[in-house]
């Protein structure tokens, strides 16, 4: 019930029993959000250029960003390059994006808007282009995230909430996980000084635990955006820009983390699932 490989590293194919892994895991999390079928969203795997330009992701990220690029040429020289091997010479960057994280989607939601506190839950398929290929690092994957926009105090004690509850559930699933830091900062590689201030700020905790072949992974992080997003956006609460916070569930490093604590027999983990309080299979 492992992955099977593709030509291409880290874009993997999982099978059945595998997926019903992460679709448990994926309803856990819509169960936990509490949140009425509404505010549950389900993302498809791109989103608007320009969303990721607003937000800073390109600028911060860029090794990692995955564009999509077509072709606007006629016909005539669609013929012409047909069959060649730089048939893509000619493709030139589209409105479109590959979706880097979940809650990337939300924000544009509520532009301009006044948020008094609004909550989300989105699904999606992710892509990363990750420079390694270790265990439980792909470049195609699927993430959950809890999202929070609001005042300020209140953004941090729903993400100071969640590092607990997250830590105490998958706990609760036999996973012995660490929660740490992030040593790598939240809006990018910066310089060493915007580096220690998010240190110091504390805006983004993982959890650490094994995903197996003796690599650790973070299976999920809890992060606090600050002003970022709300500044990014427009979106405000009390007349200022709103903050915002989200907590994000990697299912499928969660999913490889499962199998390597409770073994490859898929029924083992799925009843370690079901058993778990506040979790549907
Ligand atoms: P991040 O936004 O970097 O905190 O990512 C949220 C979660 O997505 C992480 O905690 C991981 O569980 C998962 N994730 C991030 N990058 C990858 C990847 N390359 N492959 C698989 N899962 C990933
Ligand atoms: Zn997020």
């Amino acid at each position: 019930m492992d992955h099977i490989a593709t030509p291409a590293p880290g874009v993997l194919l999982s099978s059945g029993p595998y997926e019903r892994i992460v679709a448990g895991l994926r309803d856990a999390v819509e169960t936990m959000s509490g949140l009425d079928p509404d505010a549950v969203l389900t993302a498809p795997p791109v989103i608007a250029r320009e969303v990721l330009e607003t937000a800073g992701y390109i600028r911060s990220f860029p090794q990692l960003v995955g564009s999509v690029h077509s072709f606007r040429g006629s016909k005539r020289d669609w013929r012409a390059l047909a069959g060649r091997e730089d048939w893509h010479r000619s493709q030139e960057i589209s409105d479109l994006m590959l979706l880097p994280a979940a809650c990337y989607h939300v924000y544009p939601q509520v532009a301009g808007r006044s948020v008094p506190v609004s909550r989300f839950c989105v699904h999606a398929t992710c892509f990363r282009q990750e420079a390694t290929g270790e265990r439980g690092r792909m470049r195609s994957f699927r993430m959950s995230e809890l999202v929070f926009l609001g005042p300020p105090a209140d953004c941090l004690a729903w993400r100071d909430g969640w590092i607990e509850r997250m830590a105490s559930w998958l706990r609760g699933l036999g996973l012995d996980v660490s929660v740490e830091l992030a040593d790598d900062p939240f809006f990018g590689p910066g310089d060493h000084l915007m580096r220690d201030t998010q240190r110091e700020q504390q805006l983004k905790w993982e959890m650490r635990v094994p995903v197996g072949g003796g690599v650790v992974q973070a299976i999920a992080s809890c992060n606090l955006h600050l002003d970022h997003f709300g500044g990014a956006f427009g979106f405000t609460t009390d007349g200022g820009p709103a903050h915002s916070a989200c907590v994000a569930f990697g299912l499928d490093r969660i999913a490889l983390a499962l199998i390597e604590r409770h073994g490859r027999e898929p029924d083992a983990v799925s009843r370690c699932l079901r058993e778990k309080e506040g979790t549907r299979t």
